[in-house]
């Protein structure tokens, strides 16, 4: 059942708590602590994670969302923290996967991506759509998959 975000009215996707607590900035003191957190997948869209009874904005993260924000600077790994243009840059040097381009710029943190991903799901996905992206050189849409 997806809810729809109270900004833009398009349909969210589910976050858990653990990955909402952990993104949303420090001097956020008391967001709650409960399970009907969502975030809106809307790209044009400034709401970030919102529940019944409070919305934050893209403004009130640690980091830019990945499919949000399509800077350089954006991380696609939150563990390792590994920017959408340090996969391009590997791309360019040879990688053709996830493991290649973890290798080739050192960057193999336990993957902790339950908490750290703003989605709460493996970052794998969508780093694996960026290396495609930057293979076949033209832009893509990312689509969030929720059965993943
Ligand atoms: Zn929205």
């Amino acid at each position: 059942m997806y809810k729809v975000c109270p900004n833009c009215g398009i349909p969210s996707f589910k976050v858990i708590a653990d990955a909402v607590l952990f993104n949303l900035n420090n001097t956020i003191q008391t967001p709650e602590k409960q399970n009907n957190w969502q975030i809106c997948m809307n790209t044009k869209c400034d709401i970030s994670y919102f529940s019944d009874k409070v919305h934050y904005t893209i403004k009130d993260l640690k980091h830019a969302l990945f499919f949000k924000d399509e800077s350089p600077n954006t991380f696609i790994c939150y563990c390792s923290q590994i920017t959408r243009g340090e996969i391009k840059e590997a791309v360019n040097q040879g990688c053709k996967n996830v493991k290649q381009v973890r290798d080739l710029l050192n960057k193999n943190n336990k993957c902790e991506c339950k908490t750290k991903h703003p989605l709460g799901k493996c970052c794998c996905s969508s780093f694996d759509f960026e290396i495609k992206k930057e293979l076949k050189n033209k832009p893509l849409i990312f689509k969030y998959n929720p059965q993943q």
